[in-house]
């Protein structure tokens, strides 16, 4: 730390990402990404034109982006904001909306960085236990006076919440904001998006990094009421209003377009996933009922972190995480057919030591 950090700064934890191994090639499925290529829409709009165009600044308002994800889910482009990756999208929303009077909460278990960004901002975060079996009680987040925030489906459970139960939620209480980040969401699951037409303290978060096949796109967007996205907006143009380029503005405009391909390979994903849960059941896991794109799986034979080290042995990366209520489980994002069979020969020599 050098002397000029802000004092501020010293209790806050970063974030830490999934391995970026580049010691040798691992089949990676550490951090629920995709293998599959994006559509060929996306190759065709990443096309020499734009990069030639690349002299200018990209669009602040990104128009055409906002324009087409509004399209595609039935808004108006005034209700749609953009940012680099959903993290980036969560930190204006933390920014925009909450200060250290501000009470928040959350799972306990969930994606980490709501914590994270919690400890930056200084707010005052309640982690509410899940239940015994990692399921949300929703009574909880009814009866709470804080803002709320609710990974759905959840990560790394992979377990989900109704449409309904959040509409419970978010109508519960109408002065806290509902922050819903359905990072997830197009394994299986009904988006709550269509819900901010009915309440102004909704806000939902999706991201291209999964069902999209674009994680090193960066990008993600928020849909909510017109007041809420000019709030953020505000703060977006007083910190970086070139915050996507004209690469990520055409590449992401094509890809949300292009809609039946994307199905297609969201289709093909839970296909594998339901196949590779099985498989792994009949080889003694048990492994949680995912709606996601990653299966949550332990095995009385061989503790998580040791099937994670000889996992990686194997040149498979997945993710385990220390602390305490789920240490006893791996986290293995589904990838393509050939990278399922490559871990479910793994895991059967593995096994067959234990
Ligand atoms: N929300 C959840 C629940 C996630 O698991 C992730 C990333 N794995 C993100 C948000 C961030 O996604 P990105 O920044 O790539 O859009």
């Amino acid at each position: 730390m050098s002397k000029f950090f802000d004092s501020r700064y010293e209790e806050m934890e970063a974030y830490v990402p999934g391995e970026q191994p580049a010691d040798r090639r691992y089949i990676k499925l550490n951090a629920n990404e995709t293998s599959m290529p994006p559509s060929p829409k996306v190759l065709e709009a990443v096309n020499s034109k734009e990069i030639l165009g690349m002299g200018l600044y990209s669009d602040p308002y990104c128009t055409r982006l906002r324009e087409a994800i509004a399209g595609v889910y039935g808004l108006e482009a005034d209700q749609v904001f953009v940012g680099n990756g959903s993290d980036e999208v969560l930190s204006f929303c933390f920014l925009s909306f909450f200060g250290e009077a501000s009470k928040i909460c959350f799972p306990d278990i969930t994606y980490y960085f709501y914590h994270t960004y919690s400890k930056t901002y200084g707010l005052d975060a309640l982690e509410i236990p899940l239940k015994e079996d990692f399921t949300i009680d929703v009574k909880n987040y009814i009866e709470t006076d804080r803002h709320v925030i609710i990974a759905n489906p959840n990560a790394p459970t992979g377990y989900r919440l109704s449409r309904n139960e959040l509409r419970e939620i978010i109508s519960a209480k109408k002065e806290r904001l509902v922050i819903v980040d359905e990072a997830y969401v197009d394994y299986g699951n009904e988006s709550c998006i269509e819900l901010i037409k009915d309440y102004s303290n909704l806000i939902v978060i999706q991201t291209f990094s999964k069902s999209r096949n674009l994680a090193g796109l960066r990008l993600g967007f928020a849909a909510a009421s017109k007041e809420i996205i000019e709030d953020m907006n505000k703060i977006k143009f007083t910190f970086n209003p070139y915050n996507l380029s004209a690469l990520t503005i055409a590449a992401g405009t094509a890809a949300i377009l292009d809609t039946g391909y994307y199905k297609e390979c969201i289709e093909e994903t839970i296909r594998i996933r339901e196949e590779t849960a099985e498989n792994l059941r009949a080889k003694g896991f048990y492994v949680m009922k995912s709606h996601t794109n990653f299966l949550f799986v332990k095995h009385d034979k061989i503790h998580a972190s040791e099937y994670y080290l000889r996992l990686k042995e194997e040149g498979i990366l997945t993710r385990y995480f220390k602390s305490e209520r789920i240490k006893d489980f791996l986290r293995i994002t589904v990838g393509t057919k050939t990278e399922m069979a490559e871990v479910l020969r793994a895991t059967e020599k593995i096994i067959a030591g234990c």
